[in-house]
C-alpha cells in the first residue's frame, strides 16, 4: 500500500511536487529538486497532503 506525500521546498515552504511512498518507508523523504518559486534546486522534505 502506498500513500500520498507532498515535497515541500525547505526554503519557501511550497509544495512543489507530489509523489507516493510505502505506507512502510518509516524514514523521510527528503531529495534536491528545482523549485520554480526559488528558481533553483532546493532541499524538499516529506510532508503529509
Ligand atoms: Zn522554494
Amino acid at each position: 500500500m502506498r500513500i500520498k506525500i507532498g515535497l515541500k521546498c525547505e526554503e519557501c515552504g511550497r509544495i512543489n511536487y507530489y509523489t507516493t511512498k510505502r505506507k512502510d518507508q518509516r524514514s523521510k523523504l527528503q531529495m534536491r529538486k528545482f523549485c520554480p518559486h526559488c528558481k533553483k534546486h532546493t532541499v524538499h522534505k516529506e510532508v503529509k497532503v
